[in-house]
């Protein structure tokens, strides 16, 4: 592993001072109103990320919410029920609905009249595209490759600006034999340095495990690390000790596969692994490593992300 930060910065810049210039609050941790300034690096990102996609790479766009059924039996529910948000909605007759806000006139709490709707906010972009592959059937002999995107929502409330409730998360998605996850994962590996260095930015890729919940999940966690399941490319936002996530490279062996029956052309339960970008962080490094003026980030950055 990299342990030492490539390409070191001196001084990242104390992202609160620069912040009310790329995102405004809400009255809500973790919920921003995004400026131009802010989308333009998102856009450049978006696009910049395309340029890396692979011929064969179908892309699907996802909404922000997502089929409540498909995330219990995907194992998030399980896993991370701390951070999931599920819709729910007034439901009932024209009377019932009438009382719930009736409720509010009065001052009193009407979210007791809320009924869970079959519906989830997506926790992260991959979720819906493994039941979608399961219900096409077999696949190719060359397995399949995904470019997908959502809005997220994890219930993590935080005055951090790095870590919000609702953020942007782009992935390409794997779905094959082991040696093809393998083959894919170690490439993005190798890509994110470049596209790192590209962009100007300091960075490390790590070992890591995911925020399962509870005692057992720290079990999990620790098996994860074990099994070098999850790696994350990490750039000082805050702090070079405390560096944040911004990429992420996942192998998920055969969880999909099993769960949703994902066969490969042989016949064998297919294997699936994502590498992640996390949109916001990563315009909000770009942001702390250089600064607010344009102008002023280093060509490489300006020109990969067409500012
Ligand atoms: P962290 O380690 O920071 O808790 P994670 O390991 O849970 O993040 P993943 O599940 O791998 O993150 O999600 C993929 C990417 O989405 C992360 O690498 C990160 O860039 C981004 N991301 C995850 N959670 C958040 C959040 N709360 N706010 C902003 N971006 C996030
Ligand atoms: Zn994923
Ligand atoms: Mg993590």
């Amino acid at each position: 592993m990299n342990v030492a930060f490539k390409q070191p910065i001196e001084t990242t810049r104390k992202l609160d001072s620069i912040a009310e210039a790329l995102l405004l609050p809400s009255g809500i941790d973790g919920v921003y109103a995004r400026t131009a300034s802010f989308e333009r690096v998102i856009d450049g990102l978006t696009d910049l990320i395309a340029q890396y996609r692979e011929p064969n790479t179908e892309v699907l766009r996802f909404p922000p919410v997502m089929s409540r059924r498909q995330v219990e039996k995907s194992g998030y529910l399980n896993s991370f029920p701390h951070f999931l948000g599920c819709v729910s909605c007034l439901s009932g007759s024209e009377a019932e609905i009438h009382s719930a806000v009736d409720c509010h006139e009065a001052g009193e709490d009407w979210t007791p009249s809320l009924s869970a709707a079959d519906l989830v906010l997506s926790p992260a972009a991959c979720y819906p595209v493994y039941p979608l592959v399961a219900s096409r059937g077999q696949m190719p002999a060359d397995g399949l490759l995904f470019d997908v995107a959502c809005d997220c929502f994890r219930r993590e409330p935080s005055k951090m600006l790095d870590r919000l409730q609702s953020f942007r998360m782009r992935e390409y998605v794997r779905v094959g034999t082991p040696r093809q996850i393998d083959e894919f994962r170690r490439r993005w590996m190798k890509l994110a340095e470049g596209f790192a260095a590209r962009l100007g930015l300091s960075w490390r890729i790590d070992h890591a495990s995911d925020p399962f919940f509870g005692r057992g999940g720290k079990l999990m966690a620790v098996s994860q690390v074990e099994q070098a399941l999850k790696f994350e490319l990490l750039i000082p936002v805050h702090s070079t000790e405390q560096p944040t996530a911004c990429m992420s490279f996942n192998y998920h062996r055969d969880h999909f596969g099993t769960t949703w029956n994902i066969r490969t052309a042989t016949g064998e339960i297919a294997h699936t692994g994502c590498v992640a970008f996390g949109l916001d962080r990563l315009a909000l490094a770009l942001f702390a490593s250089h600064g607010l003026d344009f102008a002023a980030w280093p060509a490489t950055a300006r020109k990969a992300l067409s500012l």
